[in-house]
């Protein structure tokens, strides 16, 4: 079995989803000391991709060697061992090296949830869930805010869209992945994809919508992940959502009042 940094990475957060949805005090544990090794993936994707060969990454590895090349003119980084990668900490310093830098905000909210992580393997955890599930949420939102910015990944291509929606569901950790695509959507580089203000997700609420290609025109919600399809009405040639049509003669809709004429 081979499973590259970002398969693997892929597949602890679809576990993380599963775990919350539990809804239990063992479901939210493991989604805990699962979410901070999905970041801990994440961070050595971003790492692997900023290596010179990024088929053969070098700085994925704790111990390195520096030496010069013969004419005295490089250095040349070579792993000692290729046994251990780097830690969490190492991860964020090497990040630092390659001028792609976790903001110190972000780390911090990391931080906190690794804290609890920690406490939740090795103490007594004297912590109210409630907490854990706020630090937790915050902490899924820094995630999800990286893999869209920093891998340029869309969470939809990663979490499997089910599981997602009914999580979002989940008042806490809807505030929080809101929040995260709202800071997203005032990133300037991807503002004219963004109908903000223009549209309104059915199934969430949120106006974090992006145009949706494909045969019928659309929106998606970026927050939920839901696609909400449109169609012209026959009869009065308004869009409307496809589910709020009926079909008519050949490939045409009706919207329901020009189907009850
Ligand atoms: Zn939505
Ligand atoms: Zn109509």
């Amino acid at each position: 079995m081979k499973l590259s940094i970002m398969d693997n990475a892929t597949d602890s957060l679809n576990r993380v989803v599963e775990y919350y949805a539990e809804g239990t005090t063992s479901g939210l544990k493991a989604a805990v000391k699962e979410l901070i090794s999905c970041i801990e993936l994440l961070l050595k994707e971003k790492i692997r991709r900023l290596d010179l060969d990024p088929g053969n990454p070098v700085l994925l590895f704790t111990k390195l060697k520096i030496s010069l090349d013969d004419k005295r003119t490089k250095y040349i980084i070579t792993p000692i061992s290729k046994t251990k990668t780097v830690t969490f900490d190492e991860a964020i310093e090497r990040l630092e090296w390659l001028g792609e830098p976790i903001s110190k905000p972000d780390q911090s909210m990391i931080g906190g949830l690794k804290k609890i992580r920690n406490a939740l393997e090795h103490l007594e955890v004297n912590e109210n869930p409630e907490e854990i599930k706020k630090v937790f949420a915050i902490t899924l939102g820094v995630t999800i805010r990286f893999i869209e910015k920093y891998l340029k990944t869309a969470r939809e291509s990663v979490v499997d869209n089910a599981a997602w929606k009914t999580l979002i569901k989940k008042p806490e950790i809807y505030a929080e992945i809101e929040k995260s695509y709202k800071v997203l959507s005032q990133d300037i580089l991807s503002a004219e994809k963004w109908l903000t203000g223009s549209a309104t997700c059915c199934y969430c609420g949120s106006v974090l919508v992006v145009g949706s290609d494909g045969y019928y025109s659309g929106v998606k919600c970026k927050v939920c992940g839901h696609l909400q399809e449109f169609e012209m009405c026959y009869g009065c040639k308004n869009d409307f959502p496809i589910d709020e049509l009926t079909p008519a003669e050949g490939d045409t809709y009706l919207c329901l009042i020009c189907s009850n004429i």
